[in-house]
C-alpha cells in the first residue's frame, strides 16, 4: 500500500469489500435499524480512524459497534462504550469535549487518534482470523502514516494482539506478555499500554471503572510529557 496521507487512506478504506460476512453483516445492520435510530441515515461501511494526525497517543479498540460506529461512521462514537472513551479522553485533556454523539458534534481530539484492527462491524463483535487478517494491512498502514505516535493504548486483547503483531512482527508472537488491564510495555520508540475495553459487558459489571481508565489516560499522559523523542 502506497498511500501517502492517511485522507487518502480513508478514502480508500471506506471502498473496501474485501470480507464477503462482514460487508453482507455492515449493509444488513444499516438496512435494519435499531428503533431509537430509525430516522438516521446508517453509515454501513468501514469507518477510518479518527483524531489528530499528529498523535502521539493511539488508542486501539477492536471494530465498530453495530449502532455506534457503523451507524455514524466515526470511531466509537454513538453508543455507550464511545460515551465512556471520550469522557475518560475529555477528563485526560485528549479531547475536546466529553460527548460524542454524531460525526456533526464538534468533537476534536488533540494529540489523540482512534483506531480499530477490523473496521467493519463484525457478528456478535467476534471477527474470524482471516478478517482480521484481511483488514491488517489497513490497520498497519495507518499506524504507520502516524509518525508521531509514541504510547499507545489497547482496549482489550483483540486490539493488544493486533497492536503487538503491528509493533513485533508475527515471529515476535510468543514474546507477547499475557493480556491483562494495566500492562505497560516499553517496546523502544513505543510504551503500549492496555485496559480492558470500554464494552458495556465490562463498564456495567464494575470490571473497568471509571477511575481505572483514567489510571491508564494518566499514564500515557505522564509518558508524554516525559518522553524526548
Ligand atoms: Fe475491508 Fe477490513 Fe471491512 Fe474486511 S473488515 S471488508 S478488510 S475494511
Amino acid at each position: 500500500m502506497s498511500t501517502e496521507s492517511l485522507g487518502e487512506l480513508a478514502a480508500e478504506l471506506i471502498a473496501c469489500r474485501r470480507c464477503r460476512r462482514l460487508v453482507e453483516w455492515r449493509e444488513h445492520v444499516a438496512a435494519n435499524k435499531r428503533a431509537a435510530f430509525v430516522g438516521d441515515e446508517y453509515w454501513g461501511k468501514p469507518v477510518p480512524g479518527f483524531g489528530d494526525p499528529d498523535a502521539r497517543l493511539v488508542v486501539i479498540g477492536l471494530a465498530p459497534a453495530a449502532h455506534g460506529a457503523n451507524r455514524t461512521g466515526r470511531m466509537f462514537t454513538g453508543d455507550r462504550s464511545g460515551e465512556w472513551l471520550y469522557r475518560a479522553l475529555h477528563r485526560a485533556g485528549f479531547a475536546s469535549q466529553a460527548s460524542s454523539t454524531d460525526v456533526g458534534d464538534g468533537m476534536v481530539l488533540d494529540d489523540a487518534w482512534i483506531t480499530a484492527p477490523v473496521r467493519c462491524v463484525p457478528p456478535k463483535n467476534r471477527p474470524t482470523p482471516a478478517e482480521r487478517d484481511n483488514c491488517a494491512s489497513w490497520f498497519n498502514a495507518e499506524l504507520d502514516l502516524l509518525e508521531k505516535a509514541q504510547v499507545f493504548v489497547a482496549l482489550g486483547e483483540f486490539g493488544y494482539r493486533s497492536t503487538w503483531r503491528y509493533l513485533s512482527g508475527r515471529q515476535g508472537e510468543e514474546k507477547r506478555p499475557k493480556f491483562t488491564h494495566g500492562l505497560e510495555l516499553d517496546l523502544g520508540k513505543i510504551t503500549l499500554l492496555t485496559s480492558y475495553h470500554v464494552s458495556q459487558q465490562n463498564t456495567f459489571t464494575g470490571r473497568l471503572t471509571e477511575g481505572m481508565l483514567d489510571d491508564v489516560f494518566t499514564t500515557a499522559a505522564r509518558l508524554l510529557s516525559t518522553n524526548t523523542n
